[in-house]
């Protein structure tokens, strides 16, 4: 090795600001920040990080681009050594004579990991453990208490096979990818899955919630355990994220999805639940979403009455686990399921006011109760989710041209017109953005969207005639 020259510094500090520009503050600040230089000799040049998940994780992902830098400066490099820079750890690994346990357990070619206890590397505050730990599981949440319905017979098969996994079979589908609307069952699934999997003893199951994974992942990079985390999910067999939705910040992202290659790549199941497709995470950059969208995504509906139904009976049943005499009369049950249409929060909701009355006031449960106690759960129905796809069908159809005429480049009038048209209602009647409603639209960018709605917007305050066909359009889609 060769002692190292001032205007190596020089062009070491070149090299960062040039990482620094490519991969972007965030992901530089957390992954290469206490990269070092030890020493640039013919062709190679020596770099060292503290940890060894820091050298694993840069050697997968970032190789080529850390010799890239380094070739924008010298353009004779060749190659990049990083190394671990712990003394003792060295010494501690010098003297047991032993291989590092995570290079034992890499699972290079699907292999499984062994489980079993770290021996070596740096130990884990409770602070960061806890940080590490899996999200909290309610125990009411399980496949005996779940009802299965119309709307969600594909997403319990699907769940209930990955639950039933033993480990090294095969993974069917990978990711399990589940959307529903709020209150329609998604956490009571993926929580069941996971009580289901680690009670069978076969595999190990770990439940995060997106900002639980977020937040476990900050807190080891602050505290320098990153290797800590990534052993974590090393020794799951399932990898279960509730509320994808939530997943924000760049390079959590960035950490997400190498999370998600790796577990995938090595034959690990991954269940995913959120609010939306896979399409419609506007955050998540386009690789991420097409490996979501690669394994099987199902949709929950919302809950129909008969469900609703059968959801009121068994958490009565639950219920009366401890509360013996708590009665519901059927009629009441049957008026609950109807009214209460929105979800499956407000049936627990509801449930819990009428055992909050009964026990408090001894009074029973009676339908004028009821109608009393849960009237203000009663809403009007929620509009239908309208999606960008039906907006544009039924737009084409209005305006007879082809859903693809939509998306295409062509400027002709009687395409440009339906077009804005479709991209003004995506706009008013979803939730989407403008980047995102663009990129349905065939790519198109966020001011050519911007520029549709409010030209829209002016026209239907002074053309009566398409004001018309604007609202026809939008009674349609609504119904
Ligand atoms: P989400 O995570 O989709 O917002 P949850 O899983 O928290 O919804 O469900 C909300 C409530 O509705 C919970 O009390 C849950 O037990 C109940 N629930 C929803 N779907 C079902 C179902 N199919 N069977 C039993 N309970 C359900
Ligand atoms: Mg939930």
């Amino acid at each position: 090795m060769q002692k190292m020259a001032n205007n190596d510094d020089e062009c070491w500090s070149r090299v960062k600001g040039r990482l620094r520009t490519n991969v972007g503050e965030d992901v530089y600040s957390s992954w290469f920040a206490r990269m070092d230089l030890e020493s640039v000799s013919d062709g190679a040049v020596h770099m060292s990080v503290p940890t060894r998940f820091l050298k694993s994780w840069i050697q997968s992902h970032y190789a080529d681009r850390v010799l890239s830098c380094w070739q924008a400066e010298v353009p004779t490099m060749q190659r990049v050594d990083l190394t671990v820079r712990t003394p003792m750890h060295k010494a501690a690994l010098c003297k047991d004579n032993k291989v590092p346990v995570e290079e034992l357990r890499a699972d290079r070619n699907g292999s499984r990991p062994l489980s079993g206890p770290r021996v070596n590397g740096p130990s884990i505050t409770t602070d960061t453990a806890d940080a590490l730990g899996p999200s909290p599981l309610d125990p009411r949440l399980t496949f005996d208490s779940f009802v299965i319905g119309r709307s969600n017979t594909l997403a319990h098969a699907a769940a209930k096979q990955v639950a039933e996994g033993r480990r090294g079979d095969p993974v069917m589908f990978n990711p399990l990818y589940v959307h529903a609307g709020v209150g329609l069952g998604k956490t009571h699934l993926l929580q069941a899955v996971t009580f289901a999997g680690n009670a069978s003893g076969q595999r190990k199951v770990l439940y995060l919630t997106a900002e639980k994974f977020m937040y476990g992942f900050v807190q080891a990079l602050k505290s320098q355990t990153a290797l800590a985390f990534k052993d974590t999910l090393r020794g799951i067999d399932v990898l279960v994220i509730d509320d994808l939705q939530f997943l924000q910040g760049k390079s959590t992202q960035a950490e997400f999805c190498h999370t998600l290659n790796a577990l995938i790549d090595s034959g690990r199941q991954v269940v995913i639940a959120a609010d939306r497709p896979p399409s419609d995470l506007e955050s998540l950059d386009d690789r991420v979403r097409s490996r979501l969208a690669g394994g099987l995504v199902v949709e929950m509906g919302s809950l129909g009455e008969e469900l609703r139904l059968e959801i009121l009976k068994s958490r009565v049943a639950t219920v009366r686990v401890h509360h013996h005499g708590f009665e519901v009369p059927q009629a009441v049950l049957e008026y609950l399921a109807k009214t209460i249409t929105h979800n499956g929060r407000d049936l627990e909701g509801a449930i819990n006011r009428l055992l909050a009355h009964n026990t408090l006031s001894g009074q029973p449960v009676t339908l004028e109760m009821a109608e009393r106690e849960v009237r203000d759960l009663i809403r009007p129905q929620e509009p239908r989710r309208v999606k960008i796809e039906d907006i544009q069908r039924v737009v084409a159809r209005q305006y007879n041209v082809s859903r693809s005429d939509l998306l295409s480049s062509r400027r002709t009038a009687n395409v440009v017109r339906p077009r804005q048209v479709a991209m003004y209602l995506s706009k008013t009647l979803t939730l989407r953005s403008l980047p995102e409603i663009g990129r349905r639209f065939g790519g198109r960018d966020h001011t050519t969207v911007l520029h549709a709605v409010r030209k829209i917007e002016g026209l239907v305050g002074k053309d009566p005639v398409l004001a018309d066909e604007v609202e026809l359009l939008k009674r349609q889609l609504q119904e």
